[in-house]
């Protein structure tokens, strides 16, 4: 009797294929400035770039000048979010609105991190690629590479910065999310061999 030797290959466990993303410098500076320009307070903004196979390529990140800045969260009227996407549709000249990223900051003694609080999660664009930039005081200098969580760190002046990205395929609170590798060779140098 022929049993079938392959059991189940399509039901084999889920581990998604990998999300990638890869920050331009202009991006990336962003990004950091505009956390740490805030510090306390938290930053948030919009992505722009290429979306291609779980892949982001992130060109811009533009912060929103209206955000209403708390210590423990950053948010923004909706009204303004579909403007600027009105804007961008007519001006962006091939780029997307790939995602969007905001800041945590350091709290009294807890230190910001790069996982994405419930209410990030319920905020999440699916399909999108969301970024947090977490900001702490520095305790040494590091220098700017990946780290082995996937994200990109390293210290500027008085801080010390994360880089995490995340990922969720379906709109609704869910605290489902893929991590996203994020990676930025212009600043963390070539990979090495
Ligand atoms: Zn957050």
């Amino acid at each position: 009797m022929a049993e079938n030797n392959e059991k189940k290959t399509n039901e084999k466990e889920k581990s998604p294929t990998p999300i990638e993303a890869y920050l331009e410098l202009p991006a990336f500076l962003v990004m950091v400035s505009s956390s740490v320009e805030v510090y306390h307070k938290e930053t948030m903004g919009y992505l722009l770039g290429i979306k291609g196979e779980n892949k982001f390529s992130v060109r811009y990140a533009i912060p929103f000048q209206t955000v209403e800045r708390g210590l423990t969260h950053a948010t923004i009227d909706m009204d303004r979010v579909g403007r600027i996407n009105e804007i961008l549709r007519e001006l962006s000249a091939g780029l997307e609105l790939i995602g969007d990223f905001h800041s945590h900051t350091q709290f009294g003694d807890s230190p910001a991190t790069v996982i994405p609080s419930n209410a990030d999660l319920m905020s999440s664009m699916p399909g999108k690629l969301n970024i947090i930039c977490a900001v702490n005081q520095k305790r040494r200098k590091s220098k700017w590479q990946e780290s082995a969580r996937k994200n990109i760190i390293g210290s500027v002046g008085d801080y010390h910065i994360e880089i995490g990205g995340y990922y969720v395929a379906e709109a609704g609170f869910n605290e489902k999310y893929q991590r996203v590798i994020i990676k930025c060779s212009a600043i963390t140098g070539l990979e090495e061999k």
